[in-house]
């Protein structure tokens, strides 16, 4: 399949990291998706935003707890 947003990338299955925001926070996971080997745009199955919207939700509610890899900082 060619990239719809570059048209000349072949777009390829790979693992690709992704930021889910909740509030404040940023989870960071990696999920199979198929992304663009010129411009890096990722297309996500129906499946995986689904899985990320039920990590979205545990995050949310804490039922599961990542290990935290940075702070986010704001100076107002
Ligand atoms: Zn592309």
């Amino acid at each position: 399949m060619k990239c719809v947003i570059c048209k000349v990338g072949e777009v390829t299955k790979s693992p690709v990291k992704v930021e889910v925001k909740v509030g404040y926070d940023y989870l960071l996971t990696t999920v199979e998706a198929e992304s663009c080997v010129e411009c890096g745009e990722a297309y996500y199955s129906t499946e995986t935003l689904r899985q990320l919207d039920q990590l979205r939700a545990e995050f949310a509610r804490k039922e599961i707890a990542p290990r935290s890899v940075g702070t986010v900082y704001q100076i107002p």
